[in-house]
């Protein structure tokens, strides 16, 4: 077993190299992509938990490099976000997101609402909110069309700085969520000040359920808070019927995971969109 062990540990290490070869490529790479064309925006439905019909779409990003093939946004927006193109980046992904979702509007298939992932270090940006306003004015789009996923980091921060921002967007209309909630911070303390609309309970948790006593725990002790709260509440990664029937039972608001559908391109999501609506 010792070595059979070794062996994995090997084939992870190369793999690992494998993965963070021509670190300088990809970042000279990165700088260009956008001018490229080689980014796109993925879409993943987070669906009613009764109804099982689409409420809301995350966008995800998506880089094609011509010659490393695509790469994760796992590897590549913390490089973004380490040399400064996170910014430009982040206005392109909601200019993008926003688009999509105007047009599908004006087909009339558009779902409530469009989730953007939204990095901490653009969120920090002078003119963040300003920004976005702006861009949901050139589409012509009220504000509660949108929802920024942020990391409980931006939450728990708690500057001046930070707390105007996230009172300016809520009260312009925009709904706030905490993404990959419990992986980050131990202290709720945050929750009961800030205007926050909806959490999403982090994949670690929902991948054991419902055989597994702790994740039972920790998801329903959860949605009990949220409950309290006023929060609505996301299980993220539900692979499997058991998954979602567990959580419904529960009272979990929306579910999101493979089970539902996985991420894809804004042409296989229209059709996605277009079959919901004639059902
Ligand atoms: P995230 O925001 O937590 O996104 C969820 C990730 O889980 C996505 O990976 C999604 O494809 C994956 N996923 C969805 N359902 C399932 C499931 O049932 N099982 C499993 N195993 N995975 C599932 P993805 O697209 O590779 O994105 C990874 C992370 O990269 C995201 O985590 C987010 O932190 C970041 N990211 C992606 N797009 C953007 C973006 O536009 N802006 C920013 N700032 N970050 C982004
Ligand atoms: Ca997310
Ligand atoms: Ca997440
Ligand atoms: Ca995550």
């Amino acid at each position: 077993a010792a070595k059979a062990k070794g062996a994995g540990q090997n084939r992870h290490f190369t793999q690992e190299l494998r993965e963070d070869k021509n670190p300088l490529i990809m970042l000279q790479g990165l700088r260009d992509a956008l001018a490229n064309n080689e980014l796109s925006l993925n879409f993943q439905p987070l669906v009613n938990a009764a109804t099982h019909q689409i409420h809301t779409l995350e966008v995800l990003l998506r880089w094609d490099h011509p010659t490393l093939g695509r790469i994760p946004p796992d590897k590549f927006i913390p490089m973004a976000e380490r040399h400064g193109l996170m910014e430009a980046l982040g206005q392109w992904i909601l200019d993008q997101s926003l688009r999509h979702y105007a047009y599908w509007q004006h087909l009339e298939i558009a779902p409530s609402r469009l989730a953007v992932n939204v990095s901490p270090l653009e969120f920090q940006a002078e003119n963040f909110v300003d920004n976005l306003l702006s861009l949901l004015n050139k589409y012509q789009l009220p504000p509660d069309i949108l929802e920024l996923e942020l990391t409980e980091g931006v939450f728990v921060e708690q500057d001046e700085d930070t707390l105007k921002r996230l009172d300016a967007l809520s009260s312009a209309g925009v709904h706030l969520a905490i993404d990959d909630f419990g992986t980050g911070y131990s202290s709720l303390a945050y929750l009961k000040h800030l205007p926050v609309n909806q959490l999403k309970l982090d994949r670690a948790f929902i991948r054991g359920l419902p055989a597994n006593e702790a994740d039972r725990a920790i998801v329903e002790s959860t949605l009990a808070l949220c409950r309290g709260l006023k929060m609505t509440v996301v299980a993220e990664g539900v692979e499997d019927e058991n998954q979602a029937d567990y959580l419904k039972r529960k009272g979990c608001d929306l579910l999101q995971g493979y089970y539902f559908g996985r991420p894809c391109d804004a042409e296989a999501t229209q059709k996605l969109l277009v079959q919901q609506r004639v059902q």
